[in-house]
Parts: structure tokens; C-alpha cells; sequence
């Protein structure tokens, strides 16, 4: 791309526009995209409309281009953004973030590789580093294979979210650096949803693995043989060939230093997973107590599966079957009794155990990267500053939706409260409390969707939750549902985002109002295997199971924290890291649900500028001021600019410089209308003047 020779369609940045309205930007938006356009600014916001073909705009030649130049100087690009966030870490020596946000499909994953592959290409060399960038780069092939899936949404859609940072020398070059990984949607090992995959490493193995090592693991390479695979009656997906993939996948993990032996434990464990999901069970009565038993016909299967987890074939049959309950009797003594399962409930004991048997596998692959990312290994961590990349599963609407949309969905509600406070909220804020002349912007802010989810008083969703599962330990399934929805209509009965009907209940999210059906709710919620299955897995014989089972603490007094809790601690924990960093937007909008090239669904775009607050994120902007910065600090920059200001003036305070730096502007014409004096800052209105001044200082 020869960026200088382009027509420029519409207005590069939206704050610009002729006419301000949610039509005014999605027309800005669908001129651009049907010249290829996709990137448009909002000041220092990138959004980005998905073209869904491949547009010669990533390769060496543009990167080159974007490298050492100013955003204002350059034609939007994603490119412009990353350059951005690196050159302002190593200029401050201040940790940078880039939160990438927008629906399911919208073009977040991408944007963030092009966000890596930038800095990787950008910034200096050398043996470590070099190591560093590979595993960082490869790391992205290897999580995909085991955490992201076709959805009905998208074909390469992201099942869990990713906060990945690297950590660089202050000389700008990668370090280190650590990925914090974010509830997978683990439910799809054992029930990917209709016209959708599994996680795509199954098919990776069935298609890539050579015919000795499928015998070796007693597999067949049909995906249509294995229940969890069959159920969702897709297998194949347009344009991606699984063999390639599958290829990628191994020499990722070679990459990122994981051993050739643990790479086949890892497969083997994936085969394991395939088997056991065969186990079938039908009927039996046990004491008058409808129970169940294992189909004869499926014996191979869990033969194999026990085989492949070095687990006990006896003790794993007995699991399905049955379920040991603790109660508390009275003085406090705990008693425990086995209640048979019928034919159902044995098979949600085997799903629980595949589900959490891919999840820590999951965890293992996560971890196995950040070990090769070890900054400690490299430098002080100290010395380091740090960028992080936000990329996590969109908001998303499907016609069944259970405890991992809501979790997923509350993630996204989350960011667009981080969005809100650090772009239209503050901002006004800063304004108001400087006294500068302003008129505010009103805007939907989300924190009473936030609250109803997650506050403590009165008891947001999570927090009832958890209480019905902890006054109802020894109960299962429905009733702990239907309790649950219960105490949630009492407390919430009239909340403006809240409603009920039947077993559902509806959230009106700020991206849209989605239907959670309660079943299942609390077993999601419960998170962990009992600790009697998790007592059968420790006793593997097999070294990957021992690693990942090993440490667990089987004590049946404590209890493991839910999956609610966990989410909402994480998100809690990522909010902090993000408030601490300068933050950096990609906002992604989807522009068909079609997945097609060269067209703009003009409905579903304006939904997006709506909800995404792009409207009111124009308004503040334009009425804004491009730079601010106390005055001590400003005339230390520009005191060289004119006679009056280029003494020595350390030590002035803050009303001695604004006096000062108030007499020097009249030297230079440009400021006079640019400029706003507010309490403790200088405002200055547009960018063009900012630079301007900067250039003064550098000639
Ligand atoms: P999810 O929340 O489901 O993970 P996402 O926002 O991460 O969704 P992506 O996986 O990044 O979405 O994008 C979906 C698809 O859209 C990609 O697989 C690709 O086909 C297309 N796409 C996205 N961004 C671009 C781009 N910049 N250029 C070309 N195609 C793109
Ligand atoms: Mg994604």
C-alpha cells in the first residue's frame, strides 16, 4: 500500500464530519468500507468495520510506512495505533494498553495479531529478543487451536478472553512477557451447539495425525464416530484445511518450548477426551432408587479412554454411577453415603470430568507459554515497561443462552464500563474541574447493567447464585435452579434491565437483550469436579494427568470457589491493571451477520455506532481539546519558545508558570483562540496546533 497516493473517502477522523449523527457515521463508515477503507479514527479511538476479505494492507512495506510517525499524519490504520502505543511506552517509560472491543465476529482476534505482528516487526533485534517474538507470535496459533471454535457467529470464533502483555527493555525491545486467560466456554467439549464445532484441535488430530499414531490411540479419523463431535453435525469449516492447521498447531507447540514427549501426552489427552465421551449408560434399579450402568457396548470405549488418562477403568465406572454425598449431621459430624445416578446424571458426571480435564489442559498450554515468556529470566522486572493487548470473546446472542454467555456477555459489559470512564466520563469530568467552558454530553452509562450483575447489596446475579448453591450444597440440578430464579425475581422484581418469564430471565445489556435460560445455572456455577472423582484422577499413572491433578487439595470441608466468583475476581483484578496502564481503543464493528465481503447490513452497523456510544464518543471529542498538561510541566517543554518564558523558571509553582506562560503565548498568534486556561492545566484545542508548537521546539 502506497498510503500518500490514496483518495480519501468521507473523513479519516470522525470528528470531522459534516454532520453529526449516528446516520452521519455509519454513511462515513460504509463509504470508507466500500473503498477498503475499514479503519476510521475518533481522535485517538480506531474503529475498525470488518471487510472479510484479505486486503494487502498488513505486509512490510505499510509497516515501514506507519513506523515513527504521528497518528494525525497517517491514514487510519490499525497500524497507526499499535505504532502509537509502542512509541508513546518507550518515549514515557509508561505501561500502555489497547482494549479491543466489539461483538462476536467483529474482528478483534485479528486486529490484535496485526496489533503483535506490528510491534514484533518494528521493534529491534537480536538473539533473546528474536526467541521472545516467535513465542509470543506462535502463541497465538496454539491457544486458537484449543480455545477457539466455529460458532454460528464466527468461524474462528474466540471461547475464552486473553489479556496477553509483553514487557520490553528501555530500549523498546520484548522482553518477556505473560498471558492471563479468562473462563473458557469449557461446555463445548462436551455440547458444541447445532451448525457449530467443537474446540477445532479435535479436528485438527482426527485429520492430521498419521495412521499409526490414530491405531495408537485406538482412533478413527471421522469425527462423525465421536458423540462430541457428532452431535453438532458440523465438522468441516469453508476455507480452513484442519491437516494444515494441525501442522501449526504442533510446530507452536514446539515453539513455545513444550517437549516432544508432552506434545503426544497432550494428543493422547485430547483422544482420551474423544473416548470417553462414547461411555454410554442405560437404566438399572438399585434399591428401589432408579440408578444406571454402563452401556456393555461402550466398555472399549472407556477401556480406552482409562487407557490413554492412566486412569482406573473400575473406579471410573463406579464414579459414573454413583455420587457420594456429604452432610453435615447434627454436631457438626460430616456423614457421607453414595446415591446411584440415573442414566442422565451419569452422563453429566462424565462431562463434568471431560470438561475439567480440557480445561487444565488448557491451563497447562497457557502456562507452558508464559514460562517460555518468563521475563524473570531476562531482566528485572522493574525496568520493564509493558504492553498489554486486550483481546476477549465478543458479546453475543444466541437462541440458547446458559451461564457462559452471561459470563461472557458481563466481561464485555465490564470493558464498555472501562470505555465509558476512561473516555466519556473522565474526560468531562477533567473538564468540570478545571473550569473550562463545556457543555456535558449526555450518555448511557452501563454501571446499573454492572451492578445487577455483580454488586454485593443489594445482591447482584452472582452473588445469589452463589448463596442458593451454598444453603442448597447437597441438593443437584433443577431444584437449585429453579431456587435460584426464585430469590433472583424477589430481589430484582421492577429492575429496569431485569425481567422474568418462565424459566428465563432477561437482561437488557447495553449491546442488547439477551435471554438466559436458568437450567444448568447452578452445576456451571459449581465449577469443580467432586473431590472424590478429583481423588480418582490424582491416582493416574500418567505423567501429564499427575501434573495437572497432582497438586489438587482433595479436603471435603473446604470449598472451591464458583465460576462466577472466579470471573468476577479476574475481571475485577483486569480492571485495576487496565486503569493503571494509558489506554489505547480498536473498537470492531461487524458489518454483515453473513460473513460476506463489500457489504454493509446498514441495520445491524447503526445498532453497533449505537451501542458502542461512537456518537457520543464524536461529540466529546469534537468539543474537546487534543492536548492538556499542567503548566509547570508545559513550560518546561516550551520555555525556549519565547524571550519571557526561556529563563530558569524551576521551582515557579503552577500559578507562577500559568502567569508566565499566559504573557509568552501573545508571541505566538496560532495559540490565541487554541487556547484554554483552566485551574491547574493548559488546554489546547486541536492536534495541528500541538504539533505546530512541537516543531517550533525542534527547529
Ligand atoms: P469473537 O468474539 O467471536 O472471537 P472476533 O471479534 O475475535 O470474534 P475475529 O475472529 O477477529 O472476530 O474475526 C472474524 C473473521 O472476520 C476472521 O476470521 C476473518 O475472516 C474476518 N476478519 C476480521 N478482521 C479482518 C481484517 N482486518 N481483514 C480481513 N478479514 C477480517
Ligand atoms: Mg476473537
Amino acid at each position: 500500500m502506497v498510503a500518500m497516493e490514496r483518495r480519501v473517502v468521507g473523513v479519516d477522523d470522525m470528528v470531522l464530519l459534516p454532520s453529526v449523527s449516528d446516520t452521519g457515521i455509519l454513511e462515513n463508515l460504509k463509504a470508507r468500507h466500500g473503498s477498503d477503507q475499514i479503519y476510521t479514527f475518533i481522535g485517538h479511538v480506531l474503529v475498525c468495520v470488518n471487510p472479510y476479505k484479505w486486503l494487502d494492507i498488513y505486509n512490510e512495506q505499510t509497516m515501514r510506512y506507519y513506523a515513527h510517525k504521528q497518528r494525525i499524519d497517517v491514514p487510519p490504520h490499525v497500524f497507526a495505533t499499535a505504532e502509537e502505543t509502542y512509541r508513546t511506552m518507550v518515549r514515557e517509560e509508561e505501561n500502555q494498553c489497547v482494549i479491543i472491543s466489539g461483538e462476536s465476529g467483529a474482528g478483534k482476534t485479528e486486529a490484535s495479531k496485526q496489533i503483535q505482528n506490528y510491534i514484533a516487526g518494528i521493534s529491534g533485534s537480536g538473539a533473546g529478543v528474536d526467541k521472545i517474538k516467535r513465542t509470543f507470535l506462535e502463541s497465538n496459533p496454539l491457544l486458537e487451536a484449543f480455545g477457539n471454535a466455529k460458532t454460528v457467529r464466527n468461524n474462528n470464533s474466540s471461547r475464552f478472553g486473553k489479556y496477553f502483555e509483553l514487557l520490553f527493555d528501555q530500549a523498546g525491545r520484548p522482553q518477556g512477557g505473560n498471558v492471563t486467560n479468562y473462563l473458557l466456554e469449557k461446555s463445548r467439549v462436551v455440547k458444541p451447539g447445532k451448525a457449530e464445532r467443537n474446540f477445532h484441535i479435535f479436528y485438527q488430530v482426527l485429520a492430521g495425525l498419521p495412521q499409526g499414531a490414530l491405531e495408537k490411540f485406538a482412533l478413527s479419523s471421522d469425527p462423525r464416530d465421536y458423540h462430541y463431535l457428532n452431535v453438532s453435525k458440523c465438522f468441516n469449516i469453508d476455507d480452513i484445511d484442519d491437516i494444515v492447521e494441525f501442522e501449526a498447531t504442533t510446530q507452536a507447540m514446539q515453539h513455545v518450548g513444550i517437549k516432544k514427549k508432552q506434545i503426544e501426552l497432550v494428543i493422547q489427552t485430547i483422544a482420551a477426551i474423544l473416548h470417553l465421551g462414547n461411555v454410554e449408560f442405560e437404566p438399572l434399579q438399585v434399591k428401589d432408587a432408579e440408578g444406571s450402568r454402563m452401556h456393555p457396548s461402550t466398555a472399549t470405549s472407556l477401556a480406552n479412554a482409562c487407557a490413554l488418562l492412566g486412569l482406573d477403568v473400575d473406579a471410573m465406572e463406579h464414579a459414573f454411577s454413583y455420587k457420594w454425598l456429604h452432610t453435615m449431621a447434627p454436631g457438626g459430624k460430616i456423614e457421607s453415603y453414595e446415591v446411584p445416578q440415573n442414566p442422565d446424571q451419569a452422563r453429566s458426571q462424565r462431562d463434568a470430568i471431560a470438561k475439567h480435564i480440557y480445561e487444565c489442559l488448557f491451563d497447562f498450554l497457557v502456562e507452558r507459554v508464559n514460562h517460555a515468556l518468563d521475563i524473570e529470566k531476562q531482566m528485572d522486572k522493574d525496568d520493564a515497561s509493558s504492553i498489554g493487548i486486550l483481546d476477549i470473546y465478543g458479546f453475543e446472542i444466541f437462541d440458547m443462552n446458559g451461564f457462559e454467555q452471561f459470563c461472557i456477555n458481563y466481561v464485555n459489559e465490564k470493558l464498555q464500563q472501562i470505555f465509558i470512564e476512561l473516555t466519556l466520563q473522565s474526560e468531562q469530568a477533567e473538564y468540570a474541574q478545571e473550569g473550562i467552558t463545556w457543555t456535558p454530553i449526555p450518555f448511557f452509562n452501563n454501571k446499573v447493567v454492572c451492578d445487577l450483575i455483580e454488586a454485593r447489596n443489594p445482591p447482584g446475579i452472582f452473588y445469589i447464585l452463589d448463596d442458593t448453591i451454598k444453603t442448597m450444597h447437597s441438593r443437584q440440578g433443577d431444584s437449585v435452579d429453579a431456587t435460584f430464579l426464585d430469590k433472583l425475581t424477589s430481589v430484582h422484581k421492577g429492575h429496569p434491565h431485569f425481567s422474568k418469564r418462565g424459566r428465563v430471565f432477561e437482561i437488557k445489556h447495553y449491546a442488547g437483550n439477551v435471554q438466559y435460560n436458568i437450567m444448568g445455572f447452578g452445576e456451571a456455577n459449581k465449577e469443580s469436579l467432586t473431590k472424590d472423582i478429583l481423588g480418582i484422577l490424582q491416582q493416574s499413572s500418567n505423567k501429564l494427568m499427575q501434573y495437572l491433578f497432582g497438586d489438587i487439595d482433595t479436603d471435603e470441608s473446604k470449598k472451591p470457589i464458583t465460576a462466577g466468583t472466579k470471573i468476577r475476581t479476574q475481571c475485577a483484578a483486569l480492571v485495576t491493571a487496565l486503569m493503571d496502564c494509558q489506554p489505547h481503543y480498536v473498537r470492531c464493528i461487524k458489518s454483515n451477520d453473513n460473513k460476506q465481503a463489500n457489504h454493509v447490513d446498514d441495520k445491524r452497523v447503526l445498532h453497533q455506532i449505537q451501542y458502542l456510544g461512537l456518537l457520543e464518543n464524536v461529540k466529546v471529542r469534537r468539543a474537546g481539546y487534543a492536548y492538556r498538561g499542567d503548566y509547570g510541566r508545559f513550560l518546561d517543554r516550551f520555555k525556549w519558545l519565547s524571550k519571557e518564558t526561556s529563563g530558569d523558571f524551576r521551582g515557579s509553582d503552577g500559578n507562577g508558570a500559568k502567569a508566565i506562560i499566559k504573557a509568552a503565548i501573545k508571541h505566538i498568534p496560532a495559540l490565541k483562540d487554541e487556547v484554554q486556561w483552566g485551574k491547574s492545566m493548559v488546554f489546547i484545542r486541536s492536534p495541528e496546533t500541538y504539533f505546530a508548537l512541537e516543531l517550533l521546539r525542534d527547529t
